[in-house]
C-alpha cells in the first residue's frame, strides 16, 4: 500500500516536472468539467453548422494575399479544434513548424501548450485554437500592426462562429489585439478577465515566453485556474 503511494507521488512529480514546474501546486487541479466526460465539452448540438461556417471561412480566405506576409508563408494556417468548444486559444502568428504544417502550435511553444490545455483536464482536441494573424512573419518576428489590420477579421470570424464562453490569449500581441488597447503590458493584464464582445477573454503569456521563463509557468497555471472556474460558472 506504502509502495503504490510512493509510486503514485513519484509519478505526479515526473508529470510536474515534464511540465517544466519545480514543484507541487498548492492547489492541484480539481476534477475538470462534468458534462462531457473527463475534460471534454458537452455538444451543443451546433457543431456541424459552425464546422462548415468555418469551412466557408477558410474557403473564403482561399490563397490570400490581403498583406506582405502571403510572400514569404509556405501555408496559411487557419486554426483547428472543436468548433463546438466553450474555450478557443489565440496566439499571434504562425511559426516555422506551423507554417510547414498549416496547423498552429505544433513546436515547442505547442508542446507547452498541449500540455497545460491536458492540465486543465483537456485533450487538445476538445478546444480551439488560432492566431491572430494566419501567415508566417519572417524571422518570427512580432506582426506589424497593418499585417494585423489586415488579418484580424478573419480571427474574429472565427470566434463569432464558435463563440466559445472563454477565450485564453496567448502572449501580448493577441491580447491587445482582441482588447483594442496596443499599449497594454502582458505583466500588467494577464490573470484579469476581459470582455470581448460578450465573451471573458483572459491573457496569459505565450507558451514560447514559458519556455524562456518556465518560472512563469506557476502564473500561467493561475490564470488557468480561473479560466476553468469560469467554465464550470453558470455567469
Ligand atoms: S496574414 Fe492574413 S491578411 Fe496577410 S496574407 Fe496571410 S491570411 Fe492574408
Amino acid at each position: 500500500m506504502q509502495n503504490q503511494i510512493m509510486k503514485d507521488v513519484k509519478k505526479l512529480l515526473e508529470f510536474y516536472q515534464a511540465l517544466g514546474f519545480e514543484g507541487l501546486p498548492i492547489n492541484p487541479p480539481s476534477p475538470p468539467f462534468s458534462k462531457g466526460g473527463q475534460g471534454g465539452f458537452e455538444k451543443e448540438g451546433q457543431g456541424g453548422i459552425k464546422e462548415a461556417d468555418l469551412k466557408s471561412l477558410r474557403e473564403e480566405i482561399g490563397d490570400c494575399k490581403g498583406c506582405r506576409l502571403s510572400k514569404g508563408r509556405t501555408n496559411i494556417v487557419f486554426g483547428e479544434g472543436n468548433p463546438d468548444t466553450r474555450l478557443m486559444f489565440i496566439g499571434e502568428a504562425p511559426g516555422k513548424k506551423e507554417d510547414l504544417q498549416a496547423r498552429p502550435f505544433v513546436g515547442d511553444a505547442g508542446m507547452v501548450l498541449t500540455r497545460l490545455i491536458e492540465k486543465m483536464g483537456f485533450k487538445r482536441g476538445d478546444v480551439y485554437i488560432a492566431n491572430i494573424v494566419k501567415c508566417r512573419p519572417p524571422m518570427n518576428r512580432d506582426p506589424e500592426l497593418d499585417e494585423i489590420e489586415r488579418c484580424r477579421g478573419f480571427v474574429e470570424r472565427q470566434i463569432e462562429i464558435i463563440n466559445p464562453k472563454v477565450i485564453m490569449t496567448l502572449g501580448r500581441i493577441s491580447a491587445q489585439t482582441l482588447i483594442g488597447n496596443a499599449k497594454l503590458k502582458i505583466t500588467a493584464i494577464r490573470g484579469n478577465f476581459f470582455d470581448y464582445k460578450g465573451i471573458a477573454l483572459m491573457p496569459t503569456f505565450h507558451p514560447a515566453y514559458l519556455i524562456r521563463n518556465p518560472k512563469d509557468k506557476w502564473l500561467t497555471w493561475g490564470d488557468a485556474q480561473k479560466v476553468m472556474e469560469k467554465l464550470k460558472s453558470k455567469g
